[in-house]
């Protein structure tokens, strides 16, 4: 991965972010929640220090689900748009989770890993060359 440039927003332009740090991991997470909420076969997921994200303009609205750890998933999203923009993870209380979707320029992306496979949809590829996790990966501590 070269250097990112963290820089990207929600569809209508109301919600804009920026982190200055290094990605602590990328991730494609296949779960069912991911497919609802992006409305698509995955989550492209970016973690950064959770301090280093710097959110701008509107309010993001958001939408709390019990993860599979039994802590909550907190999926925040534009109100006006209803793009998926960020998630907290309490099980990740440090870090914050980008939606790679969202970024200005994602050229730089590249998934480090696939979690969920177990719920994969059927057309998607899995890049067997990375590590895949049937659900969460193990959290290191
Ligand atoms: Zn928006
Ligand atoms: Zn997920």
């Amino acid at each position: 991965m070269g250097m990112p440039d963290i820089v990207g927003g929600c569809l209508c332009g109301s919600v804009r972010y920026n982190s200055d740090a290094q990605p602590v991991m990328t991730a494609l997470c296949h779960c069912p929640d991911c497919q609802k909420q992006t409305s698509s076969a995955f989550a492209p997921l970016i973690a950064v220090p959770k301090e280093s994200l710097h959110l701008e303009g509107q309010d993001l609205a958001s939408y709390e689900t019990v993860g599979e750890s039994g802590q909550s998933v907190t999926r925040r999203f534009c109100p006006g748009c209803g793009t998926g923009v960020v998630s907290y993870v309490a099980a990740t209380p440090d870090l914050q989770w980008i939606k790679a979707g969202t970024l200005d320029d994602a050229s730089w992306y590249e998934p480090e890993m696939h979690i969920w496979t177990s719920t994969a949809q059927a057309w998607v590829p899995i890049d067997e060359s990375v590590p895949t996790f049937e659900k969460n990966p193990p959290l290191s501590p």
